[in-house]
């Protein structure tokens, strides 16, 4: 996994003062560390029976669709507000200032299917919760999260655990 460490780009001071944005677009540009995060992220549910990946826009979109197709299941997308063409479901979360919204096409997720959510990084775990709250008000059932990058000072991680949702991440980052 330190291979994967070091495929991730660090932008300090990016998108404001004080944050480093951990960029996964050297990671995905390198056909190794690609194949090896996919394989990685599905591994853990590779011996569960899973009807789809739930991805949050827009990298979760990236991985999770090839998670999907390496698990034989199908792909949901989680969108931000106003971005599906279907009737939806939404659910609001917590910034840093304000509030933000992602949705779910309503009939995306039958009564009891068993769902596994997909990003690229959980940093606060305000995004990763809203899209499990999505998927349990659609009927289906959170299997698991599964990230690249966990930033655990930030703690989301360990609090989505505490709210009965199975975390993955395969690297982590000091820091904010
Ligand atoms: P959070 O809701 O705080 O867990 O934030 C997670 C979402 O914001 C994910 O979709 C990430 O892609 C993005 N994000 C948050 N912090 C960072 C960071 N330091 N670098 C890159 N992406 C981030």
């Amino acid at each position: 996994m330190e291979h994967l460490k070091q495929l991730v780009r660090s932008i300090p001071d990016y998108p404001k003062p004080g944050i480093i944005f951990r960029d996964v677009t050297t990671l995905l540009r390198d056909a190794d560390g690609f194949e090896q995060a996919i394989i990685a992220l599905a591994e853990p549910f590779q011996s569960e029976k899973v009807d789809a990946v739930a991805g949050i826009e827009a990298r979760g979109f990236i991985l999770g669709g090839a998670v999907a197709d390496r698990l034989g299941c199908g792909f949901i997308p989680i969108r931000k507000k106003g971005k599906l063409p279907w009737k939806t479901i939404g659910q609001e979360y917590t910034l840093e200032y304000g509030v933000d919204a992602i949705e779910i096409h309503e009939d995306a997720i039958r009564q009891g299917e068993r769902i596994l959510i997909i990003d690229d990084l959980i940093a606060t775990g305000g995004t990763a919760d809203a899209a499990a709250k999505l998927v349990r008000r659609s009927g289906g059932e959170v299997i698991g999260a599964a990230f690249i990058i966990d930033l655990p000072d930030l703690g989301g991680l360990k609090k989505l655990e505490a709210s009965g949702v199975k975390c993955h991440a395969l690297i982590a980052f000091e820091g904010h």
